[in-house]
């Protein structure tokens, strides 16, 4: 089993996640005691939270690409950064060490187009939905055709994200604006939507919706996996 390497801590709510998931997937396939190898290293979010709001994108990638020099020094064979946002400076991280780096929007976009999907709504932070490192990429090397919801919809996410989901809190009004998002994504002409922000699972879930999902975090992890078993 190969070392999973996990840049956490954006919100450590969702970190949880991770782990929970890379674990009981790791059970689920090997049995008995197995669980995963991993190595983790969680940032202070409040630092992260106030740089990217000041949009000083160069100020994340110098703490995250520390951060991920650790996780390799602790052995991990592929590192997942476990947010959507972060991903703007995948780059700037990849650059900081040896392993590859196992994109979200990547493993997202193969789940969305082996379901033959073509068309897909997106919810994230203002960061993911609006610039284009996220949508740009689904676009351009996957063909995908990607819808975001209007401006007021896209500000009441965004605070959604940071005011209450990465405080770990979950709330009814928010699960059912959240609702009525990807139902009004859907009749805009979406076929599935992303969960492109790793909190957003813990407010809506499959079970909530008809209009297939794409759980970013879930997908994600589960890649992990796959890559931590393949010979
Ligand atoms: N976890 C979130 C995401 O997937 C938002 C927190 C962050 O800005 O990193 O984008």
């Amino acid at each position: 089993m190969k070392t999973i390497g996990l840049l956490g801590g954006m919100s450590w709510e969702s970190t949880v996640t991770y782990y929970r998931i890379i674990n009981e997937e790791i059970n689920r396939r090997l049995g008995g005691h197995h669980s995963a190898r991993l190595s983790l290293f969680s940032v202070d979010f409040d630092e992260i939270e106030i740089l990217q709001h000041r949009e000083d994108w160069d100020g994340t990638a110098e703490i995250l690409g520390a951060a991920a020099e650790r996780v390799e020094r602790g052995s991990a064979d592929f590192l997942l950064i476990c947010t959507n946002t972060m991903h703007k400076i995948a780059g700037e991280i990849g650059a900081r060490i040896r392993i590859p780096i196992v994109h979200i929007a990547d493993a997202t976009a193969e789940a969305i187009v082996s379901r033959g999907v073509k068309t897909v709504g997106l919810m994230g932070t203002r960061f993911t939905m609006e610039d284009n490192f996220y949508k740009g990429r689904l676009e351009v090397k996957y063909g995908l055709e990607v819808l975001i919801p209007e401006k007021e919809d896209r500000e009441l996410i965004h605070r959604v994200i940071y005011d209450e989901l990465c405080l770990g809190k979950i709330r009814g009004t928010s699960r059912e604006n959240f609702l009525a998002i990807i139902q009004e994504l859907h009749e805009r002409g979406a076929q599935g939507v992303i969960l492109g922000c790793t909190e957003i699972s813990l407010l809506v879930g499959q079970e909530d919706t008809n209009v297939p999902l794409f759980d970013t975090t879930e997908i994600h992890a589960l890649k992990a996996v796959e890559m931590a078993l393949a010979e």
